[in-house]
């Protein structure tokens, strides 16, 4: 891709808090934006277009599949397609931003592969698989039925954290932010 840049990858079981530590992040680090994906998902609270995500219709998510607009896409939750254009980091790069993703972990783990070096990839980890279903449930914005599809799938999600070059616990909010803080500066260090 023209205009290569650096990206740091987020993933997790959903309600583990990457969004909560991102958007921590997105206030201390300048240079750092957010890579706003594409989903078939409806919005949900106060989520808006072009900021959170850019919504689409299942046929407009499949014409962008189909025109290879996509550098990564996938079903996440049974239905609903996320994924990332190569526009979106492409206007990011040529910014001379470093891109932050926030994606699932086979996402993840793609992203990772075909950018290499340039990449950080860090897993959120929740304490436990019943403290992650706490959060959803605090969160106010998901039906019970789609609370159990998240954290049935967040087993499989687990077995996963491995294969990332960081792994951060998100118990305390302040210590994981700290922690991601340092693990980002030691990337960018490495970097140069
Ligand atoms: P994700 O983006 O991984 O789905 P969110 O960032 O939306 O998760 O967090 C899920 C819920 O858990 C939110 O209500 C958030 O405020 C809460 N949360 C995030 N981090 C913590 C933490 N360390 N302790 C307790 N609650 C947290
Ligand atoms: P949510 O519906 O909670 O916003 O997101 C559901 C899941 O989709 C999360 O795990 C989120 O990280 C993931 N996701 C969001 N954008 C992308 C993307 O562009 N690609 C992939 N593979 N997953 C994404």
């Amino acid at each position: 891709m023209a205009n290569e840049g650096k990206l740091i990858i987020f993933s997790a079981p959903s309600g583990s808090g990457k969004t909560t530590i991102v958007k921590r992040l997105l206030a201390v680090f300048p240079r750092f934006e957010f890579s706003i994906s594409a989903t078939s998902r409806k919005p949900r609270g106060t989520e808006r277009d072009g900021i959170d995500y850019f919504f689409l219709t299942q046929e407009e998510f499949a014409r962008h599949v189909e025109a290879g607009d996509f550098v990564e896409w996938e079903e996440v939750y049974g239905g609903a397609c996320y994924g990332t254009l190569r526009s979106e980091m492409e206007r990011i790069w040529a910014k001379g931003n470093v891109i932050v993703f926030d994606v699932d972990v086979m996402g993840g783990i793609n992203l990772k592969r075909i950018f290499g070096e340039n990449a950080c990839s860090i897993f959120i980890m929740p304490p436990s698989v019943e403290e992650l279903r706490r959060r959803l449930e605090g969160r106010g914005t998901d039906s019970a039925e789609t609370i159990d599809k998240r954290v049935a799938k967040a087993e499989f999600e687990l077995s996963k954290a491995g294969e990332f070059d960081h792994i951060v616990v998100n118990d305390d909010l302040d210590t994981a932010v700290a922690e991601t803080e340092r693990i980002i500066g030691g990337f960018l260090a490495s970097q140069r």
